[in-house]
C-alpha cells in the first residue's frame, strides 16, 4: 500500500506479509458500503483503487456476474 493512508480497520496481512485491505467473508472489500455500493474510504482509498478505471471492462463485467440487476443500475 506504500504511501497510501487507509484507516486501520480496513487493512490486513495476506499470507505474504504485504499489506492488503481487509476483505469480509464473502470476499468483498470491508469498506465497501454494502447498500449503496460506494466505496466508505473514498477520499482515502489506496493507490490501486485510484488507478483502476472505472466503467471499464473488467469493471462491468464483475458488476454483471454479483449484482442483482436493481443492485447494477445504482
Ligand atoms: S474503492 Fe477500493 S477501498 Fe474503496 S471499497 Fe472499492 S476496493 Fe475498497
Amino acid at each position: 500500500m506504500g504511501e497510501d493512508d487507509i484507516p486501520a480497520k480496513y487493512i490486513a496481512r495476506d499470507p505474504w506479509g504485504g499489506w492488503v485491505m481487509l476483505r469480509l467473508d464473502d470476499g468483498w472489500c470491508a469498506a465497501l458500503d454494502r447498500d449503496t455500493m460506494r466505496c466508505t474510504i473514498y477520499a482515502r482509498r489506496p493507490g490501486i483503487c485510484r488507478d483502476y478505471p472505472m466503467g471499464d471492462s473488467d469493471c462491468i463485467e464483475v458488476r454483471a456476474l454479483h449484482l442483482s440487476p436493481d443492485q447494477s443500475r445504482k
